[in-house]
């Protein structure tokens, strides 16, 4: 106890011994071996290494061994390499504010040094030998002339050995591994070009030759990753953003294949991931995370990286910029339609459909007669196919399941033809390139709410008044929603009064949907004001309502199209911005080229 001592006096003030700072500087910088091996590695990449080694001895704590190809440092230099507060990275104020280099704070060699045994053995490449250097907490060895052709060693270990009290705070050696690995896997993710070893126990764990981005991506977060990556580029007067973003059918159960880079370090922050899942808003199952690569770029004035002494804070200048800039820039690409099973045929028709379609999809669609056609729709979309094929269409054939038109007339639709349905839930189409199945009930939702989107994007919805307004009985937090929001609730169509302390009535609701159950659409609506709270959330929730409209009007399983009308559906498709997926995420669609179906039947070998 030192504190509240009756009659107990301070020590007086001294400054601390070297040692002691840096152990204290090591408590941030170096937490566990994978913040020691992180620091390392950045020191390899700042020195321009295209080739890092490195070696594991049960978890990092008793080894950790990073060996590259990169400039080296000088001989006469290797004192001052491990000595706290020097750097060959910056050296003045202004500096500061534009760092380009991973490092720049001069501390986690000495950090290291100071709580453990390290060895740094080093060749610049215009000197005619190498050196070596040891530290040991306060021993400081004198630089010696050494062997090696090129690059640095640098060797830690017995992490921890001085301070017990840090070292009891490791978990186990396989967990600390574990760590090591993510370490691993985020710095080969940044630096594609770079080839890595990773080597545990002797044992070979991970070993990468320089590649690009898709290939390196591949490599570490697997094929299934890489299948459903779509390629993310966007530029800005002040950012760029390039990378890799999987489509909503492949997600995660928590944030772990997210890796942004921002100016090529990676960052872990709020901002970044929460525009990463806006862009996913509308596709996404809420338990799902999304899976993405991304490097955004950004002049070093506008973004801090000296916020914390591990370097994965940063802050930004402009960060609601930086948000929109990013949730964008990913929407934008995940809109379009997957890349399925078989990606060139699914290549050549993202191509018909971007060269036949208006600029903004959601928007061109054909606006018939307004929103009076949707309501058609929502009603009876038989009728809506019917007029948007024409009178031929009206006329069933006698047994729909049937393929009996003759597809591929003449002009080849990207997705193809009707030539069946199966039990009322798929249909089957032809295209150029084989077989395309599609669920009828997710793709039309999709159509209808991307279309409600693009129309209250343009207008409030249209309202239709009920005769008998509908009474619907409310809590008290509910009413108080009722009544706060009620401009809103009026541009989703919903005019409600209150007609007592717990009570209103709903008078009219969206034209487009008039059947709905308005009571527990009411609620339901409610609830999520209630969860989201405030109006700047309120094209999000909209979108959730609208996303839960759509999935109500969309055509129920189970009902039978004729082959005109299940034509149109696909037609619809095509004009469809992010058709590729419905509303929950779910696939919509799948392409099977005539070489899947062949492998199927094991044509041709
Ligand atoms: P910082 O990276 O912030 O400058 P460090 O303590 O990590 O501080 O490294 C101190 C200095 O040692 C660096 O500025 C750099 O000049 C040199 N250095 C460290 N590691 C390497 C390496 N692998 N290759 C070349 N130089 C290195
Ligand atoms: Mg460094």
């Amino acid at each position: 106890m030192i504190a509240k001592v009756e009659g107990a006096s301070l020590a007086p003030i001294k400054t601390l011994p070297d040692l002691l700072i840096n152990q204290i500087a090591a408590g941030e910088v170096v937490e566990r071996p994978a913040s020691a091996l992180k620091e390392l590695l950045e020191n390899s990449l700042d020195a321009g290494a295209t080739r890092i080694e490195i070696e594991l001895t049960a978890g990092g704590i008793k080894r950790l061994k990073v060996a590259d190809n990169g400039s080296g440092i000088a001989f006469a230099e290797l004192s001052l390499a491990v000595a706290r507060h020097a750097t060959s990275k910056i050296s003045q104020p202004e500096d500061l504010a534009r760092v380009v280099s991973l490092g720049f704070r001069g501390e986690a060699l000495a950090s290291l040094a100071s709580v453990s045994r390290l060895s740094l053995l080093s060749r610049r490449r215009d000197e005619t030998h190498a050196g070596r250097i040891e530290v040991a907490g306060a021993m400081i060895g004198p630089a010696e002339p050494a062997a090696l052709a090129e690059g640095t060693i640098v060797t830690s270990e017995e992490l921890f050995f001085n301070t017990p009290a840090r070292r009891k705070f490791l978990k186990s050696e396989s967990t600390e591994f574990g760590h090591c690995e993510d370490v691993v896997h985020r710095i080969a993710l940044s630096a594609p070009h770079v080839a890595f070893t990773l080597v545990h126990n002797a044992r070979r764990v991970l070993h990468v030759e320089s590649q690009d981005s898709l290939a390196r991506a591949r490599a570490l977060l697997g094929e299934a990753f890489a299948g459903a990556a779509v390629e993310i580029t966007a530029e800005a007067p002040q950012f760029s953003i390039r990378g890799w973003a999987a489509l909503p059918r492949y997600t995660r159960a928590s944030r772990d294949q997210q890796f942004v880079f921002v100016n090529g370090r990676f960052v872990r922050d709020k901002l970044v991931a929460h525009a990463v899942r806006a862009a996913y808003a509308d596709v996404l199952h809420g338990d799902r995370h999304p899976a993405v690569v991304l490097f955004v770029e950004l002049p070093p004035d506008l973004v801090d990286v000296n916020v914390h002494p591990g370097k994965t804070e940063v802050r930004f200048r402009d960060a609601h910029a930086v948000h929109q800039f990013i949730a964008r820039a990913v929407r934008k690409h995940i809109g379009r339609p997957p890349d399925e099973v078989n990606a060139p045929a699914a290549i050549s028709w993202m191509e018909a459909i971007a060269a036949r379609r208006p600029a903004d999809a959601a928007m061109a669609y054909p606006v018939r007669s307004g929103q009076a056609s949707f309501a058609t729709e929502m009603n009876e979309p038989e009728a809506f196919y019917r007029t948007l094929f024409g009178p031929a269409g009206a006329e069933r054939p006698a047994n729909p399941q049937v393929a009996q038109a003759t597809p591929a007339r003449g002009e080849d639709m990207p997705l193809g033809h009707a030539v069946a349905q199966i039990h009322g839930v798929y249909i089957l189409a032809q295209n150029a390139a084989g077989l395309v199945i599609v669920d009828m009930h997710a793709a039309h939702e999709r159509i209808l709410y991307e279309r409600m989107k693009a129309a209250t994007d343009a207008a409030p919805l249209a309202s239709q008044p009920l005769l008998a307004p509908i009474p619907v009985s409310l809590g008290e937090r509910d009413m108080e929603l009722a009544a706060s929001h009620a401009g809103f609730l009026l541009s989703l169509g919903f005019d409600i009064a209150e007609v007592g302390p717990s009570q209103v009535v709903v008078r009219s609701v969206p034209a487009m949907l008039p059947t709905l159950d308005v009571a527990a659409m009411l609620r339901e609506l409610l609830d999520e004001l209630a969860e989201h709270g405030q109006s700047d959330v309120l094209t999000a929730q909209r979108d959730e309502v609208l996303s839960t409209m759509a999935c109500h009007a969309a055509v129920r399983a189970n009902r039978q199209l004729t082959l005109p009308e299940m034509d149109a559906l696909l037609r619809q498709m095509e004009a469809t911005e992010r058709s590729g997926q419905c509303n929950h995420g779910r696939p919509t669609w799948y392409q099977f080229g005539m070489q899947d179906l062949d492998r199927l039947f094991m044509r041709g070998r």
